[in-house]
């Protein structure tokens, strides 16, 4: 029996074999500890179901999931990466390699098709750091949504999802994943279990499907909105409003109904508020 693909010694081997260093422009970071792959894995949800998984490496993760899933489907856009995997994942026969960029692939299409089949989907992964937002964004604002996402981020990004209002991680995408998703930080991990070792810390954040979700006309518009929101952080909600083009006036008819004060900022509104003034701002 193989030691799990995340053992140093595993990870060494291959990487031997098959001549491999880590690519940066490819945000390529190794987990090198078995413990951790497996408790994400434990927490992704996804036991005896479909995981789909960005970025497997040479499979370390991909390994521990495929252990509980039914089915694992995996995205790596790096090409040496492809023969590495059939190696090293070559006894699992429920794990699909797919090269391809993830951010290229039609993600509402495979959803809608692996829903005919499975109960629950969910996706796991450990993120590459460059595209963290647009990856997820692109999860997010599919039109097939997923159960669960839990993945391994960089530890000031995982803050700014699960901030609280007035506090110095809140912004704009605090707010939009909260309108979407129940947030949370489930591990913390320190950067020391990676080969090569990255300069910042990392944390697994987890988002739930909301059971109940007070929501709005036009998910795309309010997200806008709250953009233009937090436009510039230290102006007011009032100086930011203004850039969005309604009078003066209008401006501060909105923010008196919400019952908030001129000079209030984004950072002071949690989402039930931003959703009450887009609605204001839509009426007026
Ligand atoms: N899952 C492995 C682990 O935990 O050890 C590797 C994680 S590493 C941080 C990120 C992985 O994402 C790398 O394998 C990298 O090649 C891959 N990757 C980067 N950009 C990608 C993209 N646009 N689409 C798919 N995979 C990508």
């Amino acid at each position: 029996m193989n030691k799990p693909i995340a053992s140093v010694a595993r990870t060494n081997e291959i990487l031997k074999k098959f001549d491999l260093y880590a690519k940066k422009g490819y945000g390529q970071n190794f987990i090198i500890e078995p413990g951790i792959v497996r408790k994400i894995a434990e927490n992704a949800q996804g036991d005896n179901q479909c995981i789909i998984e960005i970025g497997p490496g040479i499979g370390a993760l991909t390994e521990q999931l495929a252990l509980r899933a039914k089915r694992v489907i995996a995205y790596e856009i790096d090409d040496r990466l492809i023969d590495v995997l059939a190696y090293s994942l070559s006894e699992y026969n429920n794990v699909e390699i797919i090269h391809e960029d993830f951010l290229q692939m039609d993600f509402d299409q495979l959803i809608k098709e692996l829903k005919k089949q499975y109960e629950k989907i969910v996706v796991c992964a450990n993120l590459p750091y460059y595209i963290t937002t647009p990856i997820l964004f692109k999860i997010f604002e599919s039109k097939e949504e997923v159960d669960c996402i839990t993945v391994m981020v960089q530890k000031e990004v995982a803050d700014r999802f699960c901030a609280n209002k007035s506090t110095k991680d809140y912004n704009a995408l605090s707010v939009i994943t909260q309108y979407l998703y129940d947030a949370k930080t489930i591990m913390k991990i320190p950067r020391t279990i990676f080969n090569p070792k990255p300069n910042i810390d990392s944390a697994v954040v987890q988002f739930n499907k909301k059971s109940e979700k007070n929501t709005v006309d036009n998910e795309a518009a309010f997200f806008e909105f709250v953009k233009g929101c937090f436009k510039q952080r230290r102006k007011t909600l009032y100086n930011n409003l203004k850039e969005l083009g309604k009078q003066p006036e209008v401006i501060k008819k909105c923010i008196d109904d919400a019952g908030l004060s001129e000079t209030i900022r984004a950072e002071a509104c949690d989402l039930d508020k931003f959703i009450e003034l887009y609605n204001l701002w839509r009426e007026l």
